[in-house]
């Protein structure tokens, strides 16, 4: 089995429990969870691919903006699978390509789109590690 990290972002939080069902309803189990805020320096560690972005400064702005939901999955296929179920980063897109994913139905652009998956098992082991100490390996 593999484990990945979910995150519902601030402007998802209302859905958490639609998040709930869909993980349930496609074979997750949830091994931690936990609500937090983040500040700056959160935001530029979780995202240090993307600090030179020009983008950078107003997602920032966005993932400190309110609390996070993470959640770490656990199932075979979990990295890819999660990746699936949200759906593309553009949630304009989403709604046309991919009108039953997550991001069709919470999100709202290509930066407002109310949740994350790792995208390797390498990101899923460093951003679980990130949020939850206690596990290293996936
Ligand atoms: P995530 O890493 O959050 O799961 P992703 O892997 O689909 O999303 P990335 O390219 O890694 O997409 O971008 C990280 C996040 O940065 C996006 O989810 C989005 O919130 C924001 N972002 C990405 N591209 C843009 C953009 N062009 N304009 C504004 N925000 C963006």
């Amino acid at each position: 089995k593999e484990k990945t990290l979910a995150m519902i972002k601030p402007d998802g939080l209302n859905y958490t429990d639609d998040f709930k069902r869909i993980v349930n309803d496609f074979g997750f189990s949830i091994l931690r969870e936990l609500t937090m805020q983040l500040d700056e320096d959160d935001v530029k560690l979780f995202y240090a691919e993307h600090s030179k972005r020009s983008f950078f400064p107003n997602l920032v702005k966005y993932m400190t903006s309110g609390p996070v939901f993470v959640m770490v999955l656990e199932k075979v296929n979990a990295v890819a699978d999660w990746r699936a179920l949200i759906g593309p980063t553009d949630a304009r897109k989403a709604k046309i390509t991919d009108p039953h994913s997550i991001r069709a139905m919470c999100g709202l652009d290509s930066q407002r789109n109310c949740v994350h998956g790792s995208d390797s098992l390498q990101s899923a082991t460093r951003e679980i590690s990130f949020f939850f100490r206690e596990i290293v390996s996936t």
